[in-house]
């Protein structure tokens, strides 16, 4: 099956002004057609000075199967391509598909204790619009960050769902008392019943060294690209406070030591300067919010080869229509300066050059805004680069080489990819996941907020979405 599409423009990554040896190293792999490595294929998130370039007007591109074949610029009003499906999109602007780096797919309410008391048939019906909402937005794939399951990414992959790429970490991992254990102060257990780590909140409950390990490798078994740890307090908890640092450093320790056994990374949900700095010393790779963490944590999370990923656009969201969709007044009260805090930090994550992906973290009928938070980044003054660079990132590139690798010589040996093809760029041999906006994202990214303006999704090369 091969499918034309024939773009007015075409938004390509074109080049990185960061280190300059690492500059030379990486153009000799993209020359190769090598992009990521082996175990996180996709443009590399430490990629700092995303440069996107419009492409020569009238660009056709071939996909076959599910991977971009051929790209042609420059085509003229000719159309040099044969193929059974051509869209023609001359007034349309073509870009990779989206990649929100922060989601909880299942949370249904933005009171998460809710689920404990839903039966599992309800609680992943309910994922289905919201699922197929974030395909109509331009997000073609989404990192779940505590939630979502195998089920649930292999139901989206097969197309049995309408819905973007899961990659899930499985459940979050919390402490007693911690951001994951949504009990109130007066309860003994979770309305459901179950145990501690087959409630159907977004997190399970693990206190220990040895119920730490064991909870990785469950995760893990299960199909976990990537680890969630709850290493703060948080806003949606009833029982913590945002400052709280949750685990003991010995805990984190052991997460991140079988994470990377296991060949992931570990994401860590942390705000305070203290939190972001130890879950760093731990391990951790991708810190989650950061609203309050200071240079030093975010150079040593850079130093780490880490990324962050705000959430800006949850709170904003939450302040304005949290009580709407169940939010208790405690947690709403949390919230604070969170805004205008991550937006400082935000900005200065850009200045250390520390690789940002975009996160929404969105709850219950709040996942409409999911594109909005690109508002909250370009206030803080991120320019239009960055904003489109933190979209198409794949989070987890370039994290540390996991202990396993398989080596041959001293060499990394080829193994198949265990992601798929590569993604997050328009280039023969990158996974066709595409989309087609009505506007310039280059000149202003604020025109993908609105879904309207997303005319044409293409996940794995079939046409998912066309409103034109
Ligand atoms: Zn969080
Ligand atoms: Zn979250």
């Amino acid at each position: 099956m091969v499918l034309v599409i024939t773009a007015g423009r075409v938004l390509v990554v074109d080049e990185d002004h960061g280190d300059r040896a690492e500059d030379k190293k990486r153009k000799r792999s993209e020359r190769a057609g090598d992009f990521g490595d082996e175990h996180h294929p996709g443009v590399d998130v430490s990629r700092l000075r995303f440069t996107y370039r419009q492409g020569p007007k009238y660009t056709s591109v071939v996909v076959e199967g599910d991977v971009i074949d051929q790209v042609k610029f420059d085509v003229g009003r000719s159309q040099p391509f044969e193929g059974p499906q051509h869209l023609d999109c001359r007034d349309l602007t073509l870009m990779p598909g989206l990649i929100d780096s922060h989601v909880h797919v299942t949370a249904s309410s933005a009171n998460l204790r809710m689920p404990s008391t839903m039966p599992p048939s309800l609680l992943y019906a309910r994922a289905v619009p919201i699922l197929s909402g974030m395909l109509d937005r331009g997000f073609t794939t989404v990192r779940d960050c505590g939630g979502a399951d195998h089920g649930l990414a292999q139901a989206c992959d097969e197309g049995t769902l309408r819905g973007p790429r899961v990659v899930h970490g499985g459940k979050a991992l919390s402490q007693t008392g911690g951001h994951g254990d949504f009990r109130a102060a007066g309860d003994v257990a979770l309305n459901s019943g179950a145990c501690k780590c087959c409630d159907f909140t977004i997190a399970r409950v693990c206190d220990g060294v040895d119920a730490c390990r064991a909870a990785v490798r469950d995760e893990v078994r299960k199909g976990a690209r990537h680890v969630k740890v709850m290493a703060s307090g948080g806003v949606a908890s009833p029982t913590d406070r945002l400052e709280n640092l949750q685990f003991s450093e010995t805990e984190l320790t052991a997460i991140c030591d079988d994470a990377r056994n296991a060949g992931v990374y570990v994401a860590a949900h942390a705000y305070t300067d203290e939190a972001v700095r130890r879950a760093v010393r731990c391990g951790v790779t991708s810190v989650e919010h950061g609203n309050l963490a200071g240079d030093g944590a975010l150079e040593a999370l850079r130093d780490a080869g880490g990324f962050l990923v705000p959430t800006l656009i949850t709170y904003d969201a939450l302040l304005k229509e949290g009580a709407a969709c169940g939010a208790s007044a405690d947690s709403l009260t949390k919230i604070g300066s969170l805004v205008s805090e991550g937006q400082r930090r935000l900005e200065r994550a850009c200045a250390l050059r520390l690789p940002v992906c975009y996160g929404s973290d969105l709850l219950g009928d709040m996942h409409k805004h999911q594109s909005k938070s690109i508002a909250l980044h370009l206030a803080a003054g991120v320019d239009a680069h960055h904003v489109l660079g933190s979209l198409t990132a794949v989070p987890g590139a370039r994290v540390p080489e996991p202990r396993g690798a398989l080596r041959s010589g001293g060499r990394l040996a080829k193994v198949a990819p265990r992601d798929g093809p590569p993604r997050g760029f328009v280039a023969p041999g990158a996974l066709a996941d595409l989309i087609l906006v009505d506007g310039d994202p280059l000149t202003d990214p604020s025109v993908l907020m609105d879904e309207k303006n997303i005319k044409v999704v293409i996940k794995g090369g079939r046409v998912v979405k066309d409103i034109r």
